[in-house]
């Protein structure tokens, strides 16, 4: 029987001592903010934008939400985010992704000015993440790495494997468990004998985006096991990318979905918003 790493209660902790520091910001006169800017109408990104809002809110942020049509133009896109990097209310813009396919992602987060990056994913941090002199961590690696940290689990010397090698969450989290002195596998989709590699893990991290892709045969027993996916059903329900009642059982520790990793990522961008907040406002 696996220990379940519970998302809410971590999460909870972490925004507790975020609260703490942004009433004492706001005792000086500061109100950390985040813009967060949605284009175009896919659900799934409604819920992610809502649960931000919802979580500025709580904690005692500014939060401004953007809402822009489908149809919004590169050069509408562009301007609103330039106006928001030398706006003085806000210490962190973040534009949901993905975006339409006529606007070109790599230009929007260029766009967005280092210091109010609070997603981590423009290459000026992302270098600074990749050497390990960072201001931002992106905020789902971080949240897992939180996780582990809560749970006492060491990573020195650990086999590992991480499945998925986006941007956004594989690489990242590959790089952040190297900083943490774990030996780390990288999985992708041309990756050969995935289950002899996964099998090596004394801790997994599933970031593959497809509902129950990691079965029981894929995992070592005692292993560790972090899912990231989020995956929506035919009947409507979330469903990570380990098939959960499977794997459970062999584990020694693994995170649900839903209530796993995804309310650590909105934590962390809590946190990024308010190290921001403190940095553009030479506060400590
Ligand atoms: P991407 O689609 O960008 O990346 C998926 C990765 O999985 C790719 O690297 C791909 O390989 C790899 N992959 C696909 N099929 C296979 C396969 N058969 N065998 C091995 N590897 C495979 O997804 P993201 O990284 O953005 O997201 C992954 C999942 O995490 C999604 O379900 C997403 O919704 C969820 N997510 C959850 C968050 C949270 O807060 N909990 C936050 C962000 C994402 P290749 O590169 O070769 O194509």
């Amino acid at each position: 029987m696996a220990k379940i790493i519970d998302g809410k209660v971590i999460s909870a902790a972490v925004k507790e001592e975020v609260a703490k520091e942004v009433a004492e910001l706001k005792a000086q006169g500061i109100i950390p903010g985040l813009a967060v800017i949605i284009v175009g109408d896919d659900p799934a990104s409604r819920v992610y934008v809502n649960n931000k809002k919802k979580a500025c809110e709580q904690l005692g942020m500014l939060s401004r939400e953007y809402t822009m049509p489908a149809e919004t133009t590169e050069e509408e896109l562009l301007s609103l985010i330039k106006e928001l990097n030398t706006d003085p209310e806000i210490n962190g813009i973040l534009c949901q992704l993905p975006l339409p396919s006529h606007l070109n992602e790599e230009l929007v987060i260029n766009t967005i000015i280092p210091e109010k990056d609070v997603d981590a994913f423009h290459p000026h941090n992302v270098g600074k993440i990749m050497i390990g002199n960072y201001d931002f961590l992106p905020c789902t690696p971080a949240g897992i790495m939180e996780m582990l940290k809560y749970e006492n689990i060491d990573i020195t010397g650990k086999e590992c494997v991480v499945i998925g090698r986006s941007n956004i969450v594989g690489k990242p989290m590959s790089m952040l468990l190297l900083h943490k002195n774990g030996t780390v596998t990288v999985c992708h989709s041309r990756t050969k004998n995935l289950k002899e590699v996964c099998l090596r893990a004394d801790i997994l991290v599933a970031a593959v985006g497809r509902a129950n892709f990691v079965t029981a045969d894929m995992v070592k027993e005692g292993a560790v096991v972090i899912d990231v996916g989020i995956n929506r059903l035919e009947n409507g329900k979330l469903c990570g990318d380990v098939n959960f009642a499977e794997v459970e059982p062999k584990a020694s520790y693994i995170t649900p979905v839903p209530g796993g990793v995804g309310p650590m990522t909105i934590a962390t961008l809590m946190k990024n918003t308010l190290t921001a907040a403190k940095k553009q406002n030479g506060a400590k």
